[in-house]
């Protein structure tokens, strides 16, 4: 490795990888490092039974047609979920409690709570209050499910005393899209054409003098700037280390904007097991505290997901797969009774918290600290840029925002290095 280049890119994620797509049609020349094998970040997807995918990350493509890798979907040939879009949607969540569906009485008391809690919190993100959402929302354990479980699906292991109502507030509708063969997929052949360093972990910035200069593990590099895609939780781990350090206010924004995590476990059921009729997205939840959110393979296989956060999420990710296993499988017997056990095949959990290439699922702001999201995107001496999921507002804490982030970053690199060059299109 030697030669100086114009941009090291840190991170093949969504977000490095469209920066370095950009930066590259803008004529800039570039290094894009990534320390996993492959590239994708947090979108990653596994056939795990041959047909049967698995997505470790993100999974639906928010916003449906105004997500911008629904037409990258389309230009490579994937396929898209579109009409079960709706299956997502609260209207149509199956609401399960203690093992049974609750009647309509009680689902619609549970819902117009669920409605009440948006609704405040909707307001004090309106009116700019950055409080703890704990701190508006009517308080009636009697009624709070499901709106806890969602709230520990968006927010994963963050209780509501530790999310913030702008944060909550400003996210996006309806999860939207899938793609059959997995988000991940999607990912990894829309950036399969960029050069990437895999296997090249960025461990120091030397910024003292004229040149940066990025120190890995495989040898030192030269930039007039370096762009860093990595997740807060890299950062704030203080996995790449910075000289001289980074200046308060960015050490801050990290702070501010540590990792929740959320965890999955894939099931494959038998064959056959998964009639028509069951495929659903479901909210279940015991009232001795246990809950989670069970996507019954809605868009076809045999593959059920759940997904949870609260504490479980880091305590079953700490005791092993098999722990997780089980509490998926105790979840999906919530569902189709406790029979369900013999037709389990195979499973594959996440450990996100674990993942030494993100240490966490996703950011989250601190109560009163949403702002830091905007300083997080800020750079620093003209030469330090940054991007990634955690630097967006509206669409923080997904695939497209990363992509957003990165297109963001190009362009305010290009137009110090390269301003004559033409502006950039929305897509791949
Ligand atoms: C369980 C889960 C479910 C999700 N569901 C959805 C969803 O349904 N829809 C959605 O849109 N989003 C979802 N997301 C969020 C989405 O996956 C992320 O927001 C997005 O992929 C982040 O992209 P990024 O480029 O910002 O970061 P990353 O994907 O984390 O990319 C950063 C890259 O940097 C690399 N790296 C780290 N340290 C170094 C180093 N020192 N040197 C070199 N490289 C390094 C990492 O290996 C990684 O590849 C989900 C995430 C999780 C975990």
């Amino acid at each position: 490795m030697s030669a100086e280049v114009d941009v090291i890119v840190i991170g093949a994620g969504a977000a490095g990888l469209a920066a370095a797509r950009e930066l590259s049609r803008r004529g800039c020349s570039v290094t894009l490092l990534e320390a996993a094998n492959r590239i994708g970040g947090r979108a990653f997807s596994e056939e795990f039974v041959p047909g049967e995918w698995f997505d470790h990350g993100c999974a639906w493509l928010v916003g449906g047609e105004t997500n911008p890798f629904t037409p990258i979907a389309t230009e490579h040939g994937l396929s898209l979920s579109t009409e079960t879009r709706p299956l997502f949607t609260l209207e149509h969540t199956r609401l399960i409690r203690n093992g049974r569906r609750i009647d309509a009485a009680e689902r619609k008391a549970r819902l117009a709570y669920y409605e009440a809690c948006e609704t405040a919190i909707a307001a004090a993100a309106e009116e700019g209050r950055d409080v703890p959402l704990s701190a508006v929302i009517p308080q009636d354990p009697a009624l709070d499910q499901p709106f806890r479980t969602m709230i520990d699906v968006s927010w994963g292991d963050a209780t509501t005393d530790r999310v913030s109502t702008i944060d909550h507030g400003t996210g996006e509708g309806d999860l939207g899209y899938r793609v059959h063969k997995g988000l991940g997929t999607l990912v990894a052949i829309w950036g399969a054409d960029m050069p990437v360093s895999l296997n090249v972990t960025a461990e120091r910035i030397d910024w003292s003098g004229p040149q940066m200069k990025v120190i890995t593990d495989k040898g030192t590099l030269t930039a007039k700037t370096v762009l860093i895609t990595v997740s807060t939780g890299v950062l704030a781990d203080e996995r790449i280390r910075f000289h001289p350090p980074l200046p308060d206010w960015k050490q801050e924004a990290i702070n501010d904007l540590p990792m929740i995590t959320e965890n999955k476990v894939g099931l494959y059921l038998r064959p056959g097991f998964i009639t028509d009729a069951d495929r659903a997205y479901h909210a279940t939840w015991t009232d001795d505290g246990l809950s989670a959110k069970v996507d019954t393979a809605v868009t076809g296989g045999n593959t059920a997901v759940v997904l949870f956060g609260g504490p479980e999420a880091l305590s079953l990710e700490k005791e092993g797969p098999a722990a997780m296993e089980s509490f998926a499988t105790d979840r999906l017997s919530d569902i189709f009774g406790s029979n369900v056990r013999k037709d389990v095949r195979r499973s594959i959990a996440t450990g996100w918290k674990g993942n030494q290439a993100t240490l966490g699922s996703w950011a989250a702001a601190r109560p009163g600290r949403a702002c830091q999201r905007k300083r997080l995107a800020q750079s620093v001496d003209d030469r330090f840029f940054f991007a990634g999921e955690a630097t967006m507002t509206g669409s923080k804490g997904t695939c497209h925002g990363a992509y957003f982030s990165g297109l963001r970053a190009a362009r305010e690199i290009a137009d110090k290095i390269a301003p004559a060059m033409p502006e950039a299109g929305l897509t791949g």
